[in-house]
């Protein structure tokens, strides 16, 4: 899984965790549910015994909490804490995570920073401090985390017992289960020392419960019930992904000084503990806010170093390595090196990455170093480039060619092999590796400086070509398929490697989209009329990107009409934008355009919020038709186009009605020609 494309998906986690909904209940005003909801699947994901653990402590803690008094949102804070308590656990390789006994120093520490990576997801996924606070103390990051005070927090004293109570009444490892009654021994042989004399007096009386009372206490558990999901592909999808994450955030804050995330706002979505130190400022003192808008304490020596240089990154799509200048408290200049990796998804900058390191201190690491920096860019198997970055030089070609007038087109061609699967089967997956990297290879050294190679998915590679026409575009891709047909591939003699390639340019009125659709086609023909061979992109589809002869197709155009006062409008569709997944392009008084959905790792999904179609919403009056009305009649022409590729027009035409009638009922709306509903 590439680098960048993870650190969209924290974006968007990050995002999600900040937007709350409407009115948000006593559990929303401490955590996102669906947050909640993909933490859990990924605790769950990654070792379904340490998700138990979490609900069991998170009963514990809440029976215990019940017993010394505290009631309401005390008792969800408490309930949710332990529930998060072991999230760090998500990034832990299974060897320190399953073994028997106990941990070497190098161990505990490596579990340390996980547990510290998991406290920084929380921060910026804007979970409640006191939660926070719980879970950080319960694994001694008091110290760790500036804003926290010294002594432990009543919280954090239940969640350790509770945590205690449940290790030793569960079978692990290295010993089995002890009985209640042996483990409360235990406990409170350690009560006044390592755990709180009251907390655990309470736990006893816990104990002592009729089962109906304990079953009540299950009950008033509102977070477990309301954070339960069913699991479906898609979660175990997202639950992988997350676990990714964490190992990947946990290899940056091991050997990156620092590093953050800026969103398409300048805001910082993402603070490391590394961030922390370099700028002296904490997580709760940036996020969310936009980096011009941050007092730091010791201002950079040129103004504003790395956010020009973010700037600079989020206007070219370019990822990019800086040197920067930091002042420290002594007056010192510290001199470090800024890694600035855009995030780009559909085309479009979300944000930029920045990994800061310090050159001098770890000169040692450099080739670790270099290795990170080119795995933010680049496919890992075959070092070509990866999809999220083809898709930003993509764009970058395109805006250079719409700011140049559309006098330099460029070409697209796609290259995909031909029965790799069967190579696979025969051969096995490792000669079908091998096969990858030296194709990537040849293509690379096949074609031109300025040309870009990316691999697009599995066994397809895209070559983009700049001010190349079509027809020259057209050669270089049969001598490449004639060069590969001809060349041994993986010293195998036995093994015959050929591609098919789809060849489409750039025209005046198209779009990255169109152009690469077209490629695509072009390609869907080569295999069809018998592989090993190189088509054009449809003859009179060429230069109409979607505006072609099927446009009809993938577009979706109704008006709607509503009688709602204009100011009312304006609130309902801020209701319907509000919603799940949806994001805000464009808005004027005339026009609005949203992003509905997002698109999966492999394009189009099956659930509507992997399916993501832009809506543009032009506003205006709508004819009287001689009614009698004392409201405007406000037309809002809906015009949805998808973004990615669906498989079917039909699987978009539903899709679009689906969000048609969605903002029709926001907006108390009727289609036009049909009455309201
Ligand atoms: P076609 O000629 O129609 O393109 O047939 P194909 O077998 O090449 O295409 P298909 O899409 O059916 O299969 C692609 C295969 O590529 C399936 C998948 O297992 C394999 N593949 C994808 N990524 C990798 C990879 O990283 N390594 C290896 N060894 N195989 C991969
Ligand atoms: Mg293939
Ligand atoms: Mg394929």
């Amino acid at each position: 899984m590439n680098s960048s494309r993870l650190m969209l998906s924290l974006l968007r986690l990050v995002e999600s965790g900040r937007r709350r909904g409407g009115k948000p209940s006593v559990i929303e005003n401490l955590i996102s549910l669906p947050v909640l909801r993909r933490l859990l699947a990924a605790l769950n994901y990654r070792d379904p015994a340490t998700k138990m653990h979490a609900w069991r402590t998170s009963l514990i803690s809440v029976g215990i909490a019940q017993r010394l008094g505290w009631e309401d949102e005390s008792l969800r804070i408490i309930e949710l804490a332990a529930l998060l308590h072991d999230l760090g656990k998500v990034g832990i390789s299974d060897h320190i995570l399953m073994k028997p006994g106990r941990l070497s120093p190098d161990e505990a520490s490596y579990i340390g920073v996980q547990q510290q990576v998991a406290v920084g997801l929380l921060q910026a996924c804007g979970v409640q401090s006191e939660v926070i606070e719980i879970v950080a103390q319960a694994h001694g990051l008091e110290e760790k985390i500036s804003s926290l005070s010294g002594e432990l927090s009543l919280g954090a004293r239940i969640l350790s017992v509770a945590d205690a109570f449940d290790s030793l009444t569960t079978d692990q490892v290295y010993r089995s289960a002890y009985s209640q009654p042996r483990a409360l021994e235990i406990l409170m042989e350690q009560a006044g020392k390592q755990f709180d004399r009251n907390v655990v007096s309470a736990l006893g009386r816990w104990l002592e419960t009729p089962p109906s009372q304990m079953l009540r206490d299950h009950e008033s558990a509102v977070t477990l019930t309301q954070a339960n999901l069913p699991v479906t592909r898609e979660t175990i999808y997202e639950a992988s992904e997350l676990c990714h994450l964490f190992s990947a955030l946990h290899s940056m804050e091991t050997l990156y000084e620092g590093f953050f995330i800026l969103d398409d706002r300048f805001r910082v979505c993402v603070w490391s503990r590394g961030a922390e130190k370099l700028y002296s400022c904490s997580g709760r003192e940036v996020l969310g806010r936009s980096w011009p808008e941050i007092a730091f304490p010791f201002p950079e020596v040129q103004e504003h170093a790395i956010y020009s240089r973010v700037q600079e990154a989020m206007s070219t799509g370019q990822a990019a390595c800086r040197s920067i200048h930091l002042c420290k408290e002594d007056g010192v200049v510290r001199e470090l090196e800024a890694q600035l990796v855009p995030l780009v998804e559909d085309g479009v900058i979300r944000g930029t990455l920045v990994m800061i390191y310090d050159m001098q201190q770890s000169r040692g690491n450099s080739g670790l170093f270099r290795q990170l920096q080119m795995a933010a860019t680049r496919d890992a198997l075959t070092g070509v480039f990866n999809r999220g970055e083809l898709e930003g030089r993509l764009q970058h070609f395109f805006n250079e060619y719409v700011d140049g007038g559309e006098s330099t087109p460029f070409s697209v061609i796609f290259l995909d092999l031909d029965h790799f699967k069967a190579i696979n089967d025969r051969l096995g997956h490792s000669v079908g590796d091998q096969v990858l990297i030296e194709v990537a290879r040849l293509i690379q050294d096949e074609t031109y400086s300025g040309e870009v190679v990316g691999r697009y998915g599995g066994e397809e590679f895209v070559i983009v070509c700049p001010n190349t026409e079509l027809e020259v575009a057209i050669e270089r891709a049969e001598r490449l398929r004639r060069i590969l047909m001809s060349t041994t591939i993986a010293d195998r003699t036995d093994l015959r490697v050929t591609a098919s390639l789809g060849v489409a340019q750039l025209r005046p009125g198209d779009t990255v989209d169109g152009v690469v659709h077209r490629a695509d086609e072009a390609l869907y023909e080569a295999k069809r009329t018998g592989r090993n061979r190189t088509c054009q992109e449809p003859v009179g589809h060429e230069g109409s990107g979607k505006k072609d002869v099927k446009a009809s197709e993938w577009e979706f155009r109704k008006s709607l009409v509503t009688e709602v006062a204009s100011d009312l409008l304006r609130y309902k569709l801020k209701g319907f934008i509000e919603g799940e997944s949806i994001r805000l392009l464009k808005s004027s008084a005339e026009q609005i355009v949203l992003q509905c959905g997002q698109r999966g790792l492999f394009g189009w999904g099956s659930q509507p919020s992997r399916q993501p179609v832009t809506v543009t919403i032009n506003i205006g009056d709508a004819p009287n038709n001689g009614q009698m009305s004392r409201n405007r009649r406000v037309l809002l022409r809906v015009l949805i186009e998808p973004i990615g590729q669906p498989a079917h027009s039909e699987t978009f035409q539903q899709r679009a009605m689906q969000v048609l009638r969605e903002l029709q009922s926001y907006c108390i709306a009727s289609i036009e020609g049909q009455p309201v509903i």
